[in-house]
């Protein structure tokens, strides 16, 4: 079995898909909760990251003081068993997840905490993964940084080298492990009948609900055509087209590109900056130059720091067809630091964008 990238999450939630301190309790949750998409059907390490304590229980802070202790160790790997998506109709969501937690699922979060998570989200989803420990182990070293994707707060990372491993045994037994699995199902069964759905069949659904995920990051019919009264609004204007370019980047990307990306991205894509106050959406083929076809694209949007942002927009930087950075000829390789160029950065390229990496190269300095 060949594992090519690892999750990280908080190591409370790790612990209790791990460490089996939960089976002792009777407590194996098994699950983690993604509220932006389903994740990638794979096989995943597992590594814990920090943990934003306010959203503990007392039983959550217990397995995160021992996980400290015990400096945890690298040997889990993860595989999804079941997607559940639920509506993210407000009421519903209340309901499924106050009784989930009355059931004594999520113990290792404060009550509330679940739903603060899934507040204000258009999807909802909650996976059950099989837990395995594995013969071997990995680290960090091995982690490409530049291939971070985030679902919330899980994110994901590519390694470098896949590991070779085999699935040593899993963490729950057969028959512990599908009656947890049954008793979530039944408690959204009697909570709300119809308002959610069960992804089992893997193959068929991911790709259902990565389609649902796509769709998501697109605008509007109404939405596309604001941004395109705006640009020709400001098309009009007796200005320069840089003065125009950055009207539209403040009205345009500010307004429309921006929460979307935050979304998507929540981070510089280059950087570990996400400061949402800090972050900025830029057009990767500028707006003058775009029809309002590519103007109205998401995939043309980019959320960068004010340093990346400043780089990328200059034509200091660009990407090639394989998403490594092309870095101008015009800045010394002394300053690389300083401005935070980092050769081995890299995009992710993808058929939806590829045509407008390729015209921002070409603009290259
Ligand atoms: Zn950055």
């Amino acid at each position: 079995m060949k594992i090519e990238r690892f999750l990280k999450a908080e190591p409370a939630n790790i612990a209790a898909l791990t460490k089996g301190y939960t089976y002792q309790h009777n407590h194996d949750y098994q699950i983690m909760m993604v509220k932006t998409y389903p994740l990638e059907d794979t096989t995943y390490a597992l590594f814990p990251q920090k943990t934003n304590k306010y959203e503990l229980s007392e039983f959550g802070k217990e397995y995160q003081h021992k996980i400290k202790q015990e400096k945890f160790i690298p040997q889990y790997s993860a595989i999804i068993d079941t997607i559940l998506w639920f509506s993210p109709e407000e009421e519903i969501k209340k309901r499924i997840l106050t009784s989930l937690c009355e059931s004594d699922f999520f113990r290792i979060w404060k009550p509330e905490a679940p739903l603060q998570y899934f507040n204000n989200t258009r999807n909802a989803y909650i996976i059950l993964f099989r837990v395995y420990l594995m013969r071997s182990l990995f680290n960090l070293s091995t982690v490409d940084q530049q291939t971070k994707q985030t679902a919330s707060r899980i994110t994901h990372f590519k390694l470098h080298d896949p590991l070779e491993n085999i699935i040593f045994k899993p963490v729950l037994p057969d028959d512990l492990f599908q009656s947890k699995k049954e008793g979530i199902i039944e408690i959204l069964k009697r909570t709300a009948p119809n308002q959610f759905g069960l992804y089992q069949d893997k193959s068929k659904y991911l790709e259902q609900l990565n389609a649902e995920y796509l769709n998501q990051y697109s605008f509007s019919k109404e939405e596309k055509s604001n941004i395109i009264q705006i640009s020709e609004e400001v098309s009009l204007l007796s200005i320069t087209d840089t003065e125009k370019e950055s009207i539209v980047k403040t009205r345009v990307g500010q307004t429309y590109f921006r929460s979307k990306l935050l979304e998507k991205y929540g981070k510089c894509q280059l950087c570990e900056i996400d400061d949402e106050r800090l972050l900025t959406a830029s057009h990767i083929k500028a707006w003058a130059k775009s029809s309002n076809e590519e103007r109205t694209d998401l995939n043309n949007g980019l959320l960068l720091c004010p340093v990346h942002d400043a780089l990328f927009d200059k034509y200091l930087i660009s990407f090639k067809e394989d998403g490594k950075i092309q870095i101008s000829g015009t800045i010394p390789q002394e300053k690389y630091l300083f401005l935070k160029i980092d050769i081995n950065s890299k995009i992710e390229i993808t058929d939806y964008n590829r045509n407008y990496f390729k015209w921002h190269l070409s603009k290259l300095l």
